[in-house]
């Protein structure tokens, strides 16, 4: 039985004030909601401050609920066109757990549901007559919370109308519920799995949320061919710090997943406990770069408000040209090179 009221919390999580005291004033924009395999980890801190409300939600007024203006750069009702060769698809609303630090609170859990098959029909209309997009990130929410037979229908749709592009399966159940890749479930998306490739992307924010279960059901996609890239986002008191981000990376390397981005998290109202700042963050990139492979190491990404899109963020290496024509670099260990022209 999932937990959706603050009272079931009460009963196996002593709560301190602040977590108590989120329901009394009521205002949030995202509902609770904490799965069964997300129970035992609560004692970790790491997990309760992203899944255990708290009052600072309600308090936070500085961001906005739409920083990145999805809702300007609508193609259709639920498709968001805001790069040339991309878009993303809002399959649902739901979850299977309500991340605290969501960036995508304007829309997750507020009752819109699942895409209606008119919906798909006319999102892939649209993908197909822009033959410039050639992937689409199959978001929400999770698409896991649809059916089976929804799932089945959205892929059939999506493969039919738009065989030649690259579908990103954007999920968190893996390590939120991953009892939910069930040979069945599986053998759908096998069955889809033709024409231009799925890719499986995760988001695993701390090595913890990597158990036994969440790396089968990934294996499950991975053994199908299906490559895993995860999405995580930096957050205070969470893995804002080196050795968890470390720690993080290897796990999911060992997990054949390849760690693609490192989100700065958004400034989205009610996520403001969750902020790193960017000198931080990019102190925190550059000694991770350290210590990491090439294959491990992340992408630190700021989505920038009013729709500006990502820009990578890491520390500049490249110094400049001198005036006797050479490049100037700094070496990841903090010393000078020059690099002939
Ligand atoms: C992040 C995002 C994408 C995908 O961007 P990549 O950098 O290719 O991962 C596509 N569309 C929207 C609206 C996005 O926010
Ligand atoms: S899984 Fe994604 S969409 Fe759902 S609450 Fe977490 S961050 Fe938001």
């Amino acid at each position: 039985m999932a937990i959706t009221e603050i009272e079931q919390l009460e009963k196996i999580l002593p709560l301190r004030d602040e977590e108590r005291a989120w329901k009394e004033k009521g205002e949030s924009t995202l509902p609770l909601l904490i799965s069964d395999t997300l129970i035992p980890l609560l004692s970790l801190p790491e997990i309760r401050k992203q899944f255990v409300p708290t009052v600072m939600e309600n308090e936070d007024r500085i961001g906005n609920l739409d920083p990145q203006e999805e809702s300007a750069h609508q193609g259709t009702g639920r498709l968001v066109h805001r790069y040339h060769n991309r878009a993303a698809f809002y399959t649902t609303d739901r979850c299977f757990a309500y991340c605290r630090h969501c960036f995508r609170r304007r829309f997750t859990g507020h009752l819109s549901g699942p895409a209606a098959y008119e919906e798909i029909e006319e999102a892939a209309l649209y993908i197909k007559a822009h033959n410039e997009i050639k992937e689409v990130l199959l978001t929400g929410g999770d698409m896991f919370t649809l059916s089976d037979e929804h799932i089945d229908r959205m892929l059939s749709i999506f493969k039919e109308k738009c065989p030649d592009v690259i579908f990103r399966l954007c999920t968190r159940a893996v390590a939120v519920f991953p009892e939910r890749f069930t040979k069945k479930l599986m053998e759908i998306i096998r069955q889809h799995n033709s024409g231009a490739p799925f890719f499986l992307m995760t988001q695993f924010n701390h090595p913890a949320e990597l158990t036994e279960e969440a790396v089968k059901a990934v294996s499950s996609f991975v053994d199908i061919g299906i490559p895993a890239f995860n999405q995580s986002v930096l957050l205070q008191g969470v893995n804002d710090d080196e050795a968890t981000l470390i720690a993080l990376s290897e796990k999911l390397l060992t997990a054949r997943i390849k760690p693609y981005y490192l989100f700065q998290d958004d400034p989205v109202q009610g996520t403001a406990h969750f902020r790193v700042s960017i000198e931080r963050g990019l102190e925190i990139e550059r000694n991770i770069r350290k210590e990491l492979s090439g294959l491990g190491m992340p992408q630190y990404t700021a989505d920038l408000p009013q729709g500006g899109g990502k820009v990578i963020l890491t520390h500049a290496y490249y110094k400049g040209c001198t005036p006797d024509g050479r490049y100037l670099f700094e070496t990841p260990d903090g010393e000078t090179r020059y690099y002939p022209e």
